[in-house]
């Protein structure tokens, strides 16, 4: 009989928010190998906030999906079948393989990976993309002294708490912004940040002041709007910001910044990034991410939905900030 492979397509493109109309579930025949090539068994897929951007037909720095198209995503998972010289059957690997049951692949852009080092899962977090954009951005544009104060946006997520905990480690004062009383508190018990502002409390600006009493030397940015301003009117002299993701403004709505002087009077430098154009890094970024997680320095947190079927209801939900760490679907 032949084996099916359950696949979620890109079915139409949102006009504001994404809804569960814009995606569809389709089964299609597994194709037969090739030589050179191997068949992937997604375990888990990773859920991101670049995929909206994806989903647009919009320019940006990278290609839309297309309608029809599999939608874009990081699994890790397994070698289930292979008539490559380098890959076998076993193997764990992670890669592009989309939000899809099987992938089949050259080896082009696949890693392979060690549970035995980190779980399975960590390779899609903290020992994945989110966790070098939390090193790239840290150590590359913000570049932190020890006795600084770094303050991180979305900081109870899968890049924020990264990038808390790095600095944390090399010797700063870490401020997190979170939505939510129980967001942070997690920030400040369980990952070791100095404090942690909740922004839906109503009182960002004079919340932030208290908890950066020596004002701010570099800030890591990944919603844009109210923390943006509200983070600016604290920084220090020459202090340096990492644009990394501004989630608040993907739905299309404006994200205006309303002191945009500051950058000028406080001498500022914003650097907007993009880690996959950094992949001269990556090698050592994931060793010493792996590595810190190995030895219980980094800790991480992942929330996790059941079912390649809902990987939309995952997204959506990511997307209206209700994941609570690392958003994952369990696909097998
Ligand atoms: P997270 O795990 O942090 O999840 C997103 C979080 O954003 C939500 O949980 C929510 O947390 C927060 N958020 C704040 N405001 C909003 C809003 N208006 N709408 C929705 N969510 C909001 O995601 P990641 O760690 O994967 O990504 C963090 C940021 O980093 C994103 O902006 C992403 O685009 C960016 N990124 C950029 C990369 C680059 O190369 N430049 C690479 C990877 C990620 P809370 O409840 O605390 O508000």
């Amino acid at each position: 009989m032949t084996q099916m492979n359950r696949r979620i397509v890109l079915a139409s493109r949102p006009q504001t928010a994404v809804s569960p109309d814009n995606f569809r579930l389709e089964q299609t025949p597994l194709a037969t190998l090739g030589d050179g090539q191997f068949r992937v068994r997604n375990h888990y897929l990773s859920i991101d906030p670049y995929m909206r951007g994806r989903m647009n037909d919009a320019k940006s720095y990278a290609e839309p999906l297309a309608i029809g198209d599999v939608m874009i995503g990081a699994t890790v998972g397994e070698v289930v079948e292979s008539k490559h010289p380098s890959f076998v059957v076993g193997d764990k690997v992670t890669g592009m393989f989309g939000w899809q049951d099987y992938d089949t692949s050259d080896g082009v852009g696949v890693r392979k990976v060690d549970d035995a080092l980190v779980p399975l899962t960590a390779y899609l977090g903290v020992a994945g993309m989110p966790g070098v954009t939390a090193w790239y951005g840290l150590n590359k544009i913000i570049a932190p002294q020890s006795g600084q104060t770094i303050v991180v946006s979305a900081a109870s997520g899968a890049v924020g708490s990264v990038v808390g905990q790095l600095a944390k480690l090399a010797g700063c004062r870490a401020v997190g912004i979170a939505g939510g009383e129980q967001k942070c508190r997690y920030v400040v018990e369980e990952l070791g940040f100095d404090a942690c502002v909740d922004y839906k409390a109503g009182n960002l600006y004079p919340a932030l002041k208290a908890a950066t009493p020596d004002g701010v030397d570099g800030y890591f940015e990944n919603v844009g709007g109210e923390s943006f301003d509200a983070t600016l009117s604290r920084m220090n002299p020459f202090g340096r910001i990492a644009l990394c993701g501004m989630i608040a403004g993907y739905d299309g709505q404006p994200v205006p910044l309303k002191q945009p002087s500051i950058i000028l009077t406080m001498r500022l430098l914003v650097q907007g990034f993009i880690v996959t154009e950094h992949l001269d890094v990556w090698p050592e970024a994931l060793g010493a991410l792996t590595r810190l997680v190995a030895q219980k320095k980094l800790k991480f947190r992942e929330c996790v939905a059941d079912g390649l079927e809902r990987a939309p209801e995952a997204l959506i939900g990511l997307l209206h900030g209700q994941n609570f760490g690392k958003q994952l679907v369990k696909i097998a």
